[in-house]
């Protein structure tokens, strides 16, 4: 088509032999019905070759477009950016790529996809070759990869391995760290804690008669109630708290620098909060209390599975004691002790 038998006519067809002459036009065909963009410029970047894939791509009229520079023609480009690379490539003398991970495209061109994407321009892989003739003159060639699916596909792919990943952590029901995440942060916690000698706590808490609330009420009561009582723990906590389900109606938390007085002060709060909360379902009133255990991290304990031990031990001292009331590692060492 186009440019290239334009440049073939005017710049070298007396000096051609006729071989010569059928290898271009087989060059130039196939550089016209390629699905990519080719576009040569010369060392100053004027366009001095451009294909079909940028006559259908784009609004522009070859014969307007060739011996202009490439910045006049395509103005979205980033001519610093550009020019640098452009000038990188003549020196070194090799190719350079630039995908559409680093920049989306170069080229304001539509994109032609019967799908809706996150930008109106066809995403684009561009590599730039550098081309020596025998007459010295170097240019550069272009070529404009429309990579539109991929980046689709790709930006698809990765908001959904992110929400599976959010959802790998999150429990159904309560929508807070489902013990897994939960267990992994805590030997985190445990680990960062030990190395920076820092104070950590942890708090265990376990609704009060659960079971003859789901008898009374149902299951989807029950259900209603974990989720409340979730939500309002998790208005009591700061940011860096963790805060998961431990077990059908245990949950815990992990308090990041908080020594055993601060998580002890928490737990109160939460303690009362809880039993002061009237919950409606279906019209009824319902109310419900927790008991709660807590520990700190001392020189004692050599991992972090002992310090759930400790804190689940409170607990258990907390239930013993009769209920909707706060228990520490300590004072569960002494009631033993005693
Ligand atoms: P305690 O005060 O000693 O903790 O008594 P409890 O009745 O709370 O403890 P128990 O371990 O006997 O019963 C826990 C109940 O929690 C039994 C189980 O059916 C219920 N449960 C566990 N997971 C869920 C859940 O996701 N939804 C509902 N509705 N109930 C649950
Ligand atoms: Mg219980
Ligand atoms: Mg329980």
């Amino acid at each position: 088509m186009l440019d290239f038998n334009a440049l073939i006519s005017t710049t070298m067809t007396d000096t051609l032999t006729l071989n010569e002459q059928v290898l271009k036009q087989i060059n130039s065909q196939i550089a016209n019905q390629l699905n990519t963009g080719v576009l040569v410029l010369d060392a100053d970047f004027n366009i001095v070759i451009w294909n079909r894939f940028l006559q259908v791509h784009t609004d522009k009229i070859a014969k307007n477009t060739l011996g202009q520079s490439i910045f006049s023609a395509f103005p979205e480009l980033p001519e610093r950016w550009l020019s640098r690379k452009f000038s990188s490539v003549f020196q070194l003398n090799t190719p350079s790529f630039c995908s559409w991970e680093q920049r989306h495209h170069l080229f304001e061109l539509p994109h032609t996809r019967p799908i809706t994407t996150d930008s109106e321009f066809m995403a684009q892989n561009c590599t730039f070759l550098p081309i020596e003739t025998d007459c010295k003159s170097k240019y550069i060639c272009i070529l404009i990869e429309d990579v539109t699916d991929v980046c689709h596909y790709q930006t698809k792919l990765q908001k959904t391995l992110a929400e599976l990943a959010q959802i790998s952590r999150i429990d159904g029901l309560t929508q807070i760290y489902n013990r897994r995440h939960w267990q992994e942060s805590l030997e985190q916690e445990y680990a960062k804690a030990r190395r920076h000698d820092k104070k950590l706590s942890l708090i265990m808490l376990d609704l009060d008669y659960f079971k003859l609330l789901n008898d009374n009420y149902g299951h989807q009561c029950g259900d209603m109630v974990l989720i409340e009582v979730s939500a309002l723990i998790s208005s009591l906590l700061r940011v860096e708290d963790i805060f998961g389900r431990y077990g059908g109606e245990e949950f815990a938390i992990i308090l990041p620098e908080t020594a055993l007085s601060g998580a002890i002060e928490l737990a109160q709060r939460i303690c009362n909060k809880i039993a002061t909360k009237v919950l409606i379902y279906k019209d009824q009133a319902i109310k419900v209390t927790v008991s709660l255990g807590v520990a700190q991290l001392s020189v004692e304990e050599s991992n972090y599975e002992e310090l759930i031990t400790l804190s689940d031990n409170a607990l258990y001292q907390a239930k013993a004691l009769g209920r909707n009331q706060v228990c520490s590692a300590d004072c569960s060492k002494s009631l033993l002790i005693d």
